[in-house]
């Protein structure tokens, strides 16, 4: 731990536990300011996580199951089945990825946008997947009008 701490009007060393600067008088309180570029700081780096973690989980989304499935192709046929699982893993890998980011980042827009595009996607994908499954009982049991599939 640095205590070495300067006054920022006159520039003389403050002693740790002093409230005023001995030389010019100006109240400790003002040297808190000295923080606000590194609050900034932190701030930017934040978002920089933020941005990260939300392209991680978009790029796993969207992408993760599709590189994933290349990666797999290279691998001998013995270990496939094992890797193959994890393509599945994928979507929901992204949206812990997501949440994380969220509870970590609550600010940060990147992973808004993630965030609805994800549940959007999710939702088109169950809206998708209903349809056809009542398209496949309607033609199914238009085919068959006697005693069903
Ligand atoms: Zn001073």
């Amino acid at each position: 731990m640095e205590n070495n701490k300067y006054c920022t009007k006159c520039g003389t060393k403050i002693e740790e536990g002093s409230m005023y600067c001995y030389n010019c008088g100006s109240s400790l309180k003002e040297n808190t300011q000295q923080n606000t570029p590194q609050d900034n700081n932190q701030i930017t780096n934040n978002d920089k996580e933020g941005d990260k973690l939300g392209l991680i989980s978009l790029v796993l989304y969207f992408a993760g199951s599709g590189i994933l499935s290349v990666l797999v192709s290279m691998f001998p046929p013995e270990t496939r089945n094992y890797f193959s699982s994890l393509i599945g893993i994928c979507p929901l890998a992204s949206i812990i990825v997501m949440i994380i980011g969220r509870i970590k980042y609550p600010k940060n827009k990147l992973l808004k946008i993630a965030m609805w595009t994800i549940i959007i996607c999710t939702l088109l994908g169950i809206i998708a997947f209903i349809v056809i499954i009542v398209l496949l009982y309607l033609a199914c049991s238009s085919m068959i009008p006697e005693g069903g599939c």
